[in-house]
């Protein structure tokens, strides 16, 4: 059994976003675990970005949208770490297209990824939250989660779950001391925007301009913290000014 000063577990650590989040919680003293389903090469720059941050941790492949891979992974976790403060359920894909040609395995895969994902890791871990009667977990939403954008029926779909999810789990625990919050960002330079029309978005965006992955890790880890100590069920957006 490892014991460490703080762990946290993040999913699609292994660029963008989840990326970020893995750096800033390793400067705030976390070692971290993390997840990659596919970028074993991004997920090790990952680690070794925390480990430049003086912090420990190690690299786990699962998909997160696959039960048993999951569960096997979240066990080993589980069992080789005395505990587990933070979650941030960042693991995401996108499959954009009109509702009434998409197909249906983008719809499930996108679905799958983000509310399959967020029961099949968040559950195990809780357990281990509660019976320490600590912990922080936090999802990454979605502004189109809040404004249902076109073309993106099943990101929304699966992004305005999330929240619900987030809202209802926050109510069952926090009184059993864990507390779940939700960051919504809006556009933000990653791989997963690549190729979207982001002069036109801009026009949209009160600050005319793209976020960047660190602007949301830095949300991220601040509601982590004992900072945001009487913060639960929240959905922070990050997004330039839209609401
Ligand atoms: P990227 O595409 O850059 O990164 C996605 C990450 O998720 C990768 O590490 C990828 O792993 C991982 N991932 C995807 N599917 C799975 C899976 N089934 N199991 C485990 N890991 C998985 O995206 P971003 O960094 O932009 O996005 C991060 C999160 O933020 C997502 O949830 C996204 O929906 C959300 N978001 C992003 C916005 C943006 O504008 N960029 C805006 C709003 C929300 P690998 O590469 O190893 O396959």
């Amino acid at each position: 059994m490892v014991t460490v000063k703080k762990l946290a577990v993040v999913t699609g650590g292994s660029k963008g976003i989840g990326r970020a989040v893995c750096i800033e919680l390793a400067k705030a003293g976390y070692d971290i675990v993390v997840n990659y389903r596919s970028d074993e090469q991004g997920a090790a720059e990952t680690l070794r970005a925390v480990i430049g941050q003086g912090a420990g941790g190690k690299t786990m492949r699962f998909d997160v949208s696959n039960r048993d891979e999951t569960q096997e992974a979240v066990r080993e976790i589980a069992g080789s770490y005395e505990s587990v403060d933070v979650l941030v359920n960042n693991a995401g894909i996108h499959a954009d297209g009109l509702f009434v040609m998409m197909p249906h395995e983008d719809w499930d895969a996108v679905i799958d990824t983000t509310l399959r994902g967020f029961y099949n890791v968040t559950r195990p871990l809780l357990e281990k939250m509660i019976f320490r009667k600590r912990g922080s977990i936090v999802s990454i939403a979605s502004v189109a989660a809040l404004i249902g954008n076109r073309g993106q029926a099943n990101y929304a779909a699966a992004k305005a779950g999330l929240i619900g999810a987030s809202r209802a789990l926050a109510s069952e625990v926090a009184r059993l001391g864990v507390r779940v919050n939700v960051v919504a960002p809006g556009l933000i330079e990653t791989e997963m925007i690549k190729g979207a029309p982001i002069e036109n978005i801009k026009a949209l965006i009160p600050m005319a301009r793209t976020g960047k992955p660190e602007e949301v890790a830095k949300v991220v880890r601040f509601l982590c913290s004992d900072d945001a100590s009487y913060m639960t069920g929240q959905v922070i957006s990050v997004n330039g000014g839209m609401f």
